[in-house]
């Protein structure tokens, strides 16, 4: 297919301003990499730390987005699965190099030589991104839609944090009930899990939509659930829910905290970690942890819910999940919309 040379994309070109639309050329792909058209791309969290400047090493002038579903229009000339056509979606972890102590032990979210779309190399808040064929992950054409992008990023690594809590957990925790929350507790009430959600004290709003999807119980993060929790996860970047959440978990218990960036962890005695009770972080993801992900969210099936903008309103978008006003995940969209202001 022939592709333009130009394409509109919404670029940082220095963190703690808003993003900045220019059209600059469409990616080139080597030999192992393919072009996508996206055809949506998730606003993550880590979109707004990475923006704010509270990620240390963007590559600047970047384009972010790393929750892109796409279509493929270019292979590279040693491509072996993917065809012109194909929907894939791809995610933060966008390349490994397979050789590191780290990916030779099944590890290749520490790779020591990582790529990450929307972060070290450029992502979907664009017409056009470029990909590694080994790290895109094939999509049926009825899930190339905007309600999986969340899944990407939202979604694995919720899942990959959950995985760590391990089987034994029953009585499953979720600080902060937002995107990665609404995907999780779909998955956690599939394996027979009771969810308690613990959202911001006095947000009744979330509270209830916690409930409305079947947690067990739902409030605010000071206050204690009937029961002792088995594990626990923590989506809101706040350090002051560790203790929190670790005060109410049972012997052996894990929190899990599933975020990139947290504000300082208080300190606490250690009677509260004593019992063999587990403090972790969970850092990006493996390849397995996505393909287990989607074929489970194909399974049960999990539904996101989404807020669609066009491209050029991820200003907006952000400003939007900076003050906790999207319920579900923002979805850029490319194609929706005109495209005001054009450089
Ligand atoms: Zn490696
Ligand atoms: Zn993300």
């Amino acid at each position: 297919m022939d592709l333009p040379s130009s394409m509109q994309a919404m670029v940082l070109e220095s963190p703690g301003k808003p993003l900045v639309l220019r059209q600059i050329p469409v990616p080139q792909a080597n030999n192992s990499q393919v072009i996508l058209q996206v055809l949506a791309c998730g606003v993550c969290r880590t979109d707004l730390h990475i923006s704010d400047g509270e990620l240390a090493h963007p590559v600047l002038p970047l384009v972010l987005g790393h929750e892109i579903i796409g279509r493929v229009v270019h292979c590279g000339q040693e491509i072996k699965k993917l065809r012109e056509g194909d929907c894939v979606g791809v995610p933060w972890l966008g390349y490994t190099c397979g050789t590191c102590r780290f990916c030779r032990s099944g590890r290749e979210n520490l790779c020591e030589n990582a790529v990450f779309t929307g972060y070290t190399r450029n992502g979907g808040y664009a017409e056009y991104v470029m990909a590694e064929e080994a790290y895109c992950f094939p999509l049926a054409p009825e899930r190339a839609k905007p309600p999986t992008a969340p899944l990407l990023c939202a979604g694995l690594i919720g899942y990959r944090s959950y995985c760590l809590l391990g089987d034994a957990v029953t009585r499953l925790g979720i600080f902060g009930f937002g995107v990665a929350a609404h995907i999780l507790i779909q998955v956690a009430l599939f394996q027979q899990k009771q969810v308690y959600a613990f959202t911001r004290d006095g947000d009744r709003e979330s509270q209830e939509f916690a409930r409305s999807l079947g947690a067990s119980w739902a409030g605010g993060s000071s206050e204690s659930p009937p029961e002792r929790l088995d594990g626990a996860l923590i989506f809101a970047p706040v350090g002051s829910l560790v203790p929190q959440a670790l005060r109410l978990v049972d012997k052996g218990g894990s929190v899990v905290c599933g975020g990139i960036h947290m504000s300082d962890i208080p300190s606490f005695p250690y009677e509260w970690l004593w019992e063999e009770r587990v403090v972790r972080s969970v850092a990006n993801l493996t390849r397995k942890d996505g393909e287990s992900l989607l074929r489970l969210a194909a399974q049960i099936p999990v539904k996101t819910k989404v807020q669609l903008f066009p491209l050029a309103s991820a200003n907006e978008a952000l400003d939007q999940m900076r003050q906790g006003k999207i319920q579900g995940a923002a979805v850029l969209i490319p194609e929706i919309g005109p495209i005001p202001g054009s450089t």
